[in-house]
């Protein structure tokens, strides 16, 4: 597995520094040590780069206390800077906004991303933590298979799904779903979109027509957090084309060491609001910065 950062900046920076500041040269040296660590952990080049940049201005002549060594003390300077970045600044990034009921919240992403999973897991806690009424339909009108994937989660988890009527497109849905809820007294309704493999005209404008009939309070793209690179790009194209409220990383029960989550705040500008932790409809969590930096950081 990887070595920890920690590690890594004691046996080559505690050579150099005593007690003191920590110099230029003390803190390129550990810098270099950080980045390689970024790179692993799968953070993109440029966004590495720019940390990097940002921690350096910080650390820089910096006094190390007497409790901690040099290394620990560049640790901590790059943990809390990492936390900041990662957090942004809206102290309520991280909630969902659904007043006004029916709410509807859609769901976006690309095909195998955890989308239906999380539109489940989401309605789940929705309905459990905060007592709201939610409704769940899926738009995936090529894929009978994932229309029935909603509806037996909905029967698993005690949330309602809208009734599926065959030969509707994604549009007649989305409006049955808004007319259900409203009728139904509802509090959220949320709307799974169709994924595919690879972001085409197609799936973008299927999204951007669900989006102006109904008007989303959130539209939430759930990305990947193993793939890297990729999640940035994709989060990019459908923020563009769509335009995206927040962000769910899912598989952080996996391996990989997120680095995704930091390109992706990093690149898109938008709050991370959740993370899936696994298959189970429990295994979603609200997004805490500092276990991802830890994580990061090793
Ligand atoms: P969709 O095509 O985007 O709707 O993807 P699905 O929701 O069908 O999920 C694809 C697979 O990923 C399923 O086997 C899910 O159980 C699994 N999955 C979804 N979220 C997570 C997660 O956070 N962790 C893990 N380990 N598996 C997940």
């Amino acid at each position: 597995m990887f070595e920890s950062l920690s590690d890594r900046l004691s046996g080559v920076l505690d050579k150099l520094t005593k007690q003191g500041a920590l110099s230029d040269a003390d803190v390129s040296t550990a810098l270099r040590e950080v980045r390689v660590a970024l790179l692993e952990a799968d953070v993109s080049l440029p966004v590495a780069r720019d940390f990097i940049k940002a921690v350096q201005e910080k650390a820089t002549g910096q006094n190390v206390t007497k409790s901690v060594t040099p290394g620990q003390q560049v640790v901590k300077i790059v943990h809390d800077e990492m936390v900041h970045f990662l957090a942004g600044d809206d102290a309520n990034a991280g909630q969902l906004k659904i007043d006004n009921a029916p709410a509807p919240i859609l769901m976006v992403g690309l095909q195998g991303s955890g989308k239906t999973t999380t539109t489940a897991k989401l309605a789940k806690r929705l309905a459990e933590r905060d007592k709201k009424r939610v409704l769940m339909a899926s738009l995936d009108t090529n894929r009978p298979a994932a229309m029935e994937q909603l509806a037996i989660l909905g029967t698993q988890i005690g949330v309602d799904t809208l009734p599926i009527i065959k030969g509707e497109t994604p549009v007649q849905i989305a409006k049955r779903a808004k007319q259900q809820a409203t009728l139904g007294g509802y509090d959220v309704y949320m709307l799974d979109t169709a994924g595919r493999l690879h972001i085409d005209q197609e799936l973008i404008q299927q999204a951007a027509d669900v989006r102006d009939v109904t008007k989303p309070r959130e539209t939430l793209l759930v990305v990947d957090g193993l793939t890297g690179q990729d999640a940035v790009n994709v989060a990019t194209e459908f923020d563009d084309k769509i335009g995206v409220s927040g962000v769910v990383l899912t598989r952080m029960d996996g391996d990989g060491r997120g680095g995704a989550a930091l390109s992706m705040k990093a690149v898109t500008g938008k709050p991370i609001k959740f993370v899936g932790l696994g298959e189970k409809m429990d295994a979603l969590e609200e997004f805490h910065p500092e276990r991802i930096a830890g994580r990061i950081l090793g």
